[in-house]
């Protein structure tokens, strides 16, 4: 599975890929997540993500979204904390960064004054690793001078049009050359990137590329990539570093994508079976 440019991983790795889980713990030990997620009318982006990062083991999960989703995702996720905002609040979202131990910012965050103004100082003051997905990426592409000299650890899971955005390039160039792309793209910044397509891509510097061989087409379908940004999230706050959830994160997920296949159909998948698949997965390695 080893070559000198990239590696993959197959089912006997993952058990050895996740967090271990130990009998004298509590909800603490797995850690505090905040996502920075769901515009108004995007609930579904903030439902998704943080669901997942609680189905991969995550403590807590604290949801930071657009006052009018707060009804919608109480009810869909009672296990989440919701605060919420109805115009930019500085003051609460340092009080929350704060609170956290892993932050993920972005899934239908939209693309308004406020979200803006959320990833740009959730990115310059952040003091937990942060996973950065979807919206948040948009924002990063105008402001990539946040990432410089960035002493916490970024995770950026961009799909490749989200991937042209950051590196302004076309759609084909990137296809074409997408492993030298990504590997200059770490260096630069020196972030952990998951370059998602059929066959994902995690880079960091100074590391062989992950290429995931694992997954299909039952997950080309909305929320996908909100569930992914949560199961890298989720395995950060159990104690994984930004590379080890990325890469881990980006198998799991694709396998949950493969259990979900087998209990559907690559055409019927919801992005809520790729969840409980995601969790089969996790059980049959215990
Ligand atoms: P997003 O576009 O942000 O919703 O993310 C989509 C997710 O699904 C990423 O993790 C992709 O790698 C994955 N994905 C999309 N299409 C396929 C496919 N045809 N085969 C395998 N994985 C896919
Ligand atoms: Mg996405």
């Amino acid at each position: 599975k080893d070559s000198s440019v990239c590696y993959t991983f197959d089912e006997t790795d993952l058990p050895k890929l996740l967090p271990v889980r130990k009998p004298d713990s509590h909800k603490g030990t797995y850690g505090k997540v905040l996502m920075i997620t769901g515009s108004s009318g995007m609930a579904g982006a903030a439902y998704l993500s943080a669901k997942a990062a609680y189905i991969t083991g995550a403590g807590l999960v604290q949801i930071y979204t657009a006052k009018e989703n707060r009804g919608i995702l109480q009810q869909l996720l009672p296990e989440a904390i919701i605060s919420t905002y109805t115009e930019y609040d500085v003051e609460n979202l340092h009080r929350l960064l704060g609170w956290a131990d892993v932050v993920c910012i972005g899934c239908g965050l939209g693309r308004t004054d406020i979200s803006e103004k959320l990833v740009i100082e959730t990115v310059k003051s952040t003091k937990t690793p942060c996973v950065v997905d979807a919206d948040a990426l948009y924002v990063l592409g105008r402001h990539m001078e946040l990432l410089k000299g960035q002493e916490w650890p970024f995770v950026l899971t961009p799909h490749m049009k989200e991937m042209t955005g950051l590196l302004g390039c076309a759609v084909q160039e990137l296809q074409e050359k997408r492993f030298e792309k990504i590997r200059t793209f770490t260096e630069q910044y020196g972030v952990v990137c998951a370059l998602k397509d059929a066959r994902t891509l995690v880079s960091k510097m100074h590391r062989q590329i992950f290429v995931n061989i694992a997954g299909n087409s039952s997950l080309a379908k909305a929320g996908s990539g909100d569930v992914l940004a949560g199961v890298i999230a989720g395995l950060m706050a159990q104690g994984l570093d930004c590379y080890e959830a990325a890469v881990c994160g980006v198998y799991l997920h694709a396998c949950g994508g493969d259990e979900a296949r087998e209990a559907k159909c690559s055409y019927s998948t919801l992005a809520e079976d790729l969840i409980t698949g995601i969790g089969t997965c996790i059980k049959k390695t215990e």
